[in-house]
């Protein structure tokens, strides 16, 4: 019953998809926007993030502040390189391409003028790199996202302006994106398009706001514009225009929300655990992304590359976790059986290192983690080290320990996990 009634209060408000790994905000109005973007960072903490950052246009043009680790950190930086400017967009990141650093965190600029923040996965982001190096584009992170401001900044300079250099663009990219773009070229104006990660506007008075979740937008107003996916909008202090992808405006009207801001943190869930059971399919199909070919119907793990030449002698798997993982484990030996016609062992983590494991070059340890920072499969990963087998570690946080000791990773997609009882890191395992 009571699932129910969430269900159909999700429906209500028209939020279909709830995994989502990071937060981004924009905000356009009259008052300094890097204080309403921090605040509004602060209000989507609960989503988990590894670096946070925010870009501002003023008369002088764009500035842009990024730093790794908590909101606190980019809050002194924004102490001592103040933004003037009363348009500007926000980003907490949670990575799926590219380690937590200062070059990978968002925005992410093109040119001089042209800034981009990103929620999602770009799929197609390896060919879309390789054609813009080629063309001459300097990218300079490792992230998937970075191709989209330059995808952006290219079309404006044939061009076009904001809304549609950011149309053009969006239609060569494959994946899930909520995105907004901010341009010195017309600081006036953000666009925001979304493609299977949330976006909701927030509708102020002189003023708009842009966040992937209500609780962001409480403080500020409660009439909010929920996208759909094929949606984008251009947001000026006092309009907003919805189109679609292909060009056609159209009108919605806005809702009213009345949640309190404890409840809009949980989407409306009565406790986390809830809602990350809910977020289940969303994070299945951003694991999936990109790793299944839809024209052949193979599975493409780009990431096993450089391990492939070591796999090809490989007569035993050995999976090595703890806790929810090691159930992953259990289920995992029985696909790893019967599609590789491999001897499959589950090990606990914290006892692998204890009974004195057989292991050489001939097995392959796969340890499996969210965090990628479990002590006693760290410790395992080492002991396989020393014997010379090669490890894949399929974990959650990108550049984990973990992550950093194996021979190769595969990441997992679910995004954070906030309930203690594991529910879509464990299904995406
Ligand atoms: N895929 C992007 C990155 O790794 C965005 C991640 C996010 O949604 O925070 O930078």
């Amino acid at each position: 019953m009571g699932r129910r009634l969430q269900a159909a209060q999700w429906a209500r408000y028209g939020l279909q998809e709830l995994a989502a790994m990071c937060g981004i905000v924009g905000y356009v109005g009259a008052r300094r926007a890097d204080r309403i973007l921090l605040s509004g960072l602060r209000k989507l903490e609960y989503r988990g993030y590894d670096s946070a950052g925010i870009a501002t246009i003023d008369e002088d043009g764009l500035h842009l502040s990024r730093e790794v680790g908590k909101l606190d950190n980019l809050e002194n930086e924004l102490c001592e390189n103040q933004h003037q400017g009363t348009i500007g967009i926000g980003h907490t990141r949670w990575a799926t391409h590219g380690r937590p650093s200062q070059m990978n965190a968002h925005p992410h600029r093109a040119g001089d003028e042209v800034a981009v923040i990103h929620n999602g996965i770009i799929e197609n982001y390896v060919e879309l790199r390789e054609e813009l190096a080629a063309a001459g584009h300097e990218l300079l992170s490792e992230t998937d996202t970075e191709v989209i401001s330059h995808l952006i900044h290219r079309e404006i300079q044939a061009g076009s302006d904001l809304a549609e250099a950011t149309r053009v663009a969006i239609r060569r990219l494959r994946g899930s994106f909520a995105i907004v773009v901010l341009s010195a070229a017309e600081p006036r104006r953000l666009v925001v398009a979304k493609n299977a990660t949330p976006v909701v506007l927030g509708l102020g008075d002189g003023e708009n706001f842009i966040a992937s979740d209500i609780p962001a937008l409480l403080d500020y107003t409660r009439d909010v514009v929920f996208l759909e996916d094929g949606e984008l909008a251009e947001i000026t202090a006092d309009r907003v225009t919805l189109r679609s992808f292909d060009g056609k405006e159209f009108e919605r009207a806005p809702r009213r929300i009345a949640w309190d801001p404890v409840t809009a943190q949980r989407g409306g869930y009565k406790h986390f655990l809830l809602k990350e059971i809910h977020e289940q399919p969303q994070a299945l199909i951003d694991t999936m992304r990109g790793r299944i070919s839809q024209d052949t119907g193979t599975v493409v793990l780009p990431e096993l590359d450089g391990l492939w030449p070591r796999l090809q002698g490989i007569k035993r798997l050995c999976v090595v976790a703890c806790g929810t993982a090691w159930h992953a484990g259990l289920v995992g030996k029985f696909i790893c059986e019967r599609v590789s016609r491999l001897p499959t062992d589950v090990d606990y983590g914290s006892e692998f290192r204890y009974r004195d494991p057989i292991l050489n070059g001939d097995t392959l340890m796969v340890v499996v983690s969210q965090s990628g920072e479990t002590a006693d499969t760290l410790a395992a990963l080492e002991v396989a080290r020393e014997c010379g087998s090669p490890v894949l570690a399929i974990c959650n946080v990108v550049d984990s320990s973990i992550a950093r000791k194996a021979d190769a990773v595969l990441y997992t997609h679910a995004g954070p996990e906030i309930s203690v009882a594991s529910t879509k890191a464990f299904t995406t395992q």
